[in-house]
């Protein structure tokens, strides 16, 4: 019997080279998308890598045709949004338009061929911007406050379209994911690689922006088992998915300098603010009771493990 072949976009990030783990394990051939230039797998034996942009649209296409998937997970785009604040009209084409063209590019495929593609798009809670309702749900409504939320809320919203046009097609909206694979572009890696600094004594002061904002951190892998849970489950839907519990930025620089042994955080930690963000969504905090029902998911990982085990790798290196 032929594998089941899946097509990642964003192969290399940090939740893409975590599903091309997941698939693999789970007897998937696993090809993916990668930008020209952008640093090769992690593990190069697990996956077959095509070069590309997702705004080539001709080349995706034509790819597409050539692999015929029966999965794809558009996890591929602009991924900071401090760096959407610079290029808004970019987040757009990358984050928005480039997943409507590759659900269109299914679709197509789909009808042509007969065999059915299940989409499944990396949403974001950021979507929700300054949320009213804490937790929020697949029902709470869509308030982004800033380009890259608006540029995600575009892709989400074409997935319904698309699934009522009759794809396979899974939102997943992902509150943020950290590992020791997260670049230290987002706040918590660069927390730990700066209090395993400290701690080694490489580095005096590390410089942040808002430690009162708060966020739903969970452990990357885990998100990326809910993506596959809903590319294989028998109706596609939106599924929020995060931990329920929000820590702030301070929490996690007390809980990363105690995993690294140093004393006295507020001794290190300088507020900065040029790394405060025009808007700052605050209350977002994910009810997965849905993905939990449907799906059988759940986080395996607590806040202080996620803390520690990025600090330990930290201190390793
Ligand atoms: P995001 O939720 O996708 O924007 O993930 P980030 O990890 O980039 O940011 C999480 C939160 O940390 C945001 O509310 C930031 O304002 C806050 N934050 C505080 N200091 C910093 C910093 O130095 N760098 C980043 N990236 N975020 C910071």
């Amino acid at each position: 019997m032929a594998m089941t072949r899946a097509f990642i976009t964003g192969a290399t990030g940090q939740d893409g080279t975590y599903l091309t783990r997941h698939l693999h394990a789970h007897g998937y051939e696993v090809h993916g998308l990668v930008r020209p230039g952008d640093p090769p797998p992690l593990d190069p034996d697990l996956i077959t890598v095509h070069e590309g942009d997702l705004t080539e649209r001709a080349a995706l296409s034509a790819l597409l045709d050539d692999i015929r998937p029966s999965q794809i997970y558009n996890l591929g785009g602009l991924s900071s949004v401090a760096f959407c604040w610079s290029e808004p009209v970019l987040a757009v084409e990358v984050n928005g338009a480039a997943a409507v063209f590759l659900m269109e590019t299914a679709w197509k495929l789909q009808e042509r061929t007969g065999d059915k593609i299940s989409f499944v798009q990396a949403s974001s809670a950021e979507m929700f911007g300054e949320a009213t309702v804490s937790p929020q749900t697949e029902a709470t409504p869509l308030a982004p406050v800033n380009p890259y939320g608006a540029s995600k809320a575009l892709a989400h919203l074409a997935v319904g379209v698309y699934r009522a046009r009759g794809l396979h097609a899974s939102s997943l909206i992902l509150y943020n994911h950290e590992s020791p694979l997260r670049p230290p572009t987002f706040v918590t890696r660069k927390i730990t690689q700066g209090a395993a600094a400290i701690a080694k004594g490489e580095m005096t002061e590390l410089r942040l922006g808002n430690l009162d904002a708060r966020r739903d951190w969970g452990w990357a892998p885990d998100y990326v088992a809910a993506l596959a849970l809903a590319a294989e489950h028998s109706e596609p839907g939106d599924y929020i998915i995060g931990t329920g519990e929000a820590h702030t930025v301070r929490e996690f620089v007390a809980a990363a300098f105690l995993a690294a042994g140093v004393a006295d955080w507020e001794k290190h930690v300088v507020q900065d603010p040029a790394f405060f963000r025009p808007v700052d969504p605050t209350l977002l905090v994910a009810d997965a009771t849905r993905a939990r029902n449907e799906l059988g998911w759940r986080p395996s990982v607590s806040f202080a493990d996620l803390v520690s085990s990025m600090v330990a790798v930290d201190l390793d290196a």
